[in-house]
C-alpha cells in the first residue's frame, strides 16, 4: 500500500456476473480523508446478503463487486481528524460506511435510517466511486462507521457480529426482549439463527429452534445448547407448542407462509421476520389482531 495521502491499490475477490463464482480484482481505494481510517482486513464474515447479491438475487447487482459487510481490520493509518481511533487498534465495519449526516434519523444517531444512507459494497460513494467490501485485503471507512473490537474478544469471532449478530441483537433490544425467563423461537438456523440462539441463552431465554427437517437437531441442541427442536412439518409437535412462545426470530431467506409461526406465539407475542426476502409475504389479518401479535422486521 502507498504512503498517507495516495491511493492505494488492494486486491478483493469479486462477483463479475450473477454466477456465484468470486475472482481476484484490483481497485484503488480512496484518498485518505480527515476522518478515513485505512483497515488491514483481517476477517470477513459471509452473510446470505453476499450470497443474495453476488448472484443478483434482489436485482441490483452492479459487477464488479466485493463482497463482505461482517469486516474485523487492523487500523494502519488514519486521517487527520480522526479522534477514536489509533494505528494499531482492532476494528470492525458493517453493513453501512456512509450517511447524509443531516436528516432526522442521522441527527439522532441512528443514521441506519437515513434514506441516503451508503452500502458498504454495491453502492456509489461520495467521490462517485463505486463501494468495494471485505472480501479483500484493505479498506477506507469513515471512523463514524467503525467500532472498537474489545481486547478480550477474538477478531474471527467477533465478524460475524457485525452482521447476523447485530440483526438478531437489535430487535431483541428494540422490543424489550432481554429478560430472563422468555420463551423463544428461532426459525432456520443460518448464521443469523445461529447467532440469535446464542444471544437469546445468554440472556436465559427457553429456546426452541424451529426447522423444516431434523437435520439441524443436533447442532441446535448439544452445539448450540437450544431447549428444544421442532421441525415444521411435524403437525402434533406444532399444535403441541402453540401458544407457547413470546417471540419469534424469523430468520428465514425465502418466501414462507407465517401463519403456522404466529400460531405458536403467546397473546402480545412477536414474529420478528430477518430474512432479506424479494417476494411479498402474506398472512391473515385476524391471527394478529386477535392474538395482540406484533409482527416488525428489525
Ligand atoms: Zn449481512
Ligand atoms: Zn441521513
Amino acid at each position: 500500500m502507498g504512503s498517507h495521502g495516495t491511493e492505494k491499490t488492494v486486491t478483493g475477490w469479486a462477483a463479475r456476473d450473477p454466477s456465484g463464482i468470486l475472482s481476484p480484482y484490483s481497485y484503488t481505494l480512496r484518498k485518505t480523508g480527515p476522518e478515513d481510517v485505512v483497515i488491514k482486513v483481517l476477517f470477513c464474515g459471509i452473510c446470505h446478503t453476499d450470497l443474495h447479491q453476488t448472484k443478483n438475487d434482489l436485482g441490483m447487482s452492479k459487477y464488479p463487486m466485493v463482497p463482505g459487510h461482517e469486516v474485523v481490520g487492523e487500523v494502519v493509518e488514519v486521517g487527520a481528524e480522526v479522534s477514536k481511533f489509533e494505528v494499531a487498534d482492532t476494528v470492525g465495519a458493517g453493513v453501512i460506511i456512509g450517511c447524509c449526516r443531516e436528516c432526522a434519523p442521522c441527527k439522532a444517531d441512528t443514521e441506519q435510517y437515513c434514506n441516503r444512507k451508503i452500502w458498504t459494497y454495491n453502492d456509489v460513494y461520495t467521490d462517485g466511486k463505486p463501494t468495494q467490501g471485505g472480501f479483500a485485503s484493505a479498506m477506507v471507512v469513515d471512523q463514524k462507521f467503525l467500532v472498537k473490537i474489545p481486547p478480550g474478544l477474538a477478531p474471527e469471532k467477533a465478524a460475524p457480529l457485525l452482521c447476523a449478530g447485530l440483526t438478531a441483537y437489535s430487535p431483541m433490544k428494540h422490543f424489550g426482549l432481554m429478560d430472563a425467563g422468555l420463551r423463544a423461537g428461532v426459525l432456520g438456523l443460518g448464521g443469523v439463527g445461529h447467532v440469535g440462539v446464542k444471544l437469546a441463552k445468554a440472556m436465559g431465554h427457553h429456546v426452541t429452534v424451529i426447522s423444516s427437517s431434523d437435520k439441524k437437531r443436533a447442532e441446535a441442541v448439544d452445539h448450540l445448547g437450544a431447549d428444544a427442536y421442532l421441525v415444521s412439518s411435524d403437525e402434533p409437535g406444532m399444535a403441541a407448542a402453540a401458544d407457547t412462545l413470546d417471540y419469534i426470530i424469523d430468520t428465514v431467506p425465502v418466501s414462507h407462509p407465517l401463519e403456522p409461526y404466529l400460531s405458536l406465539l403467546k397473546l402480545n407475542g412477536k414474529l420478528i421476520l430477518l430474512g432479506v426476502i424479494n417476494q411479498p409475504l402474506q398472512f391473515l389479518t385476524p391471527m394478529v389482531m386477535l392474538g395482540n401479535l406484533h409482527t416488525a422486521t428489525s
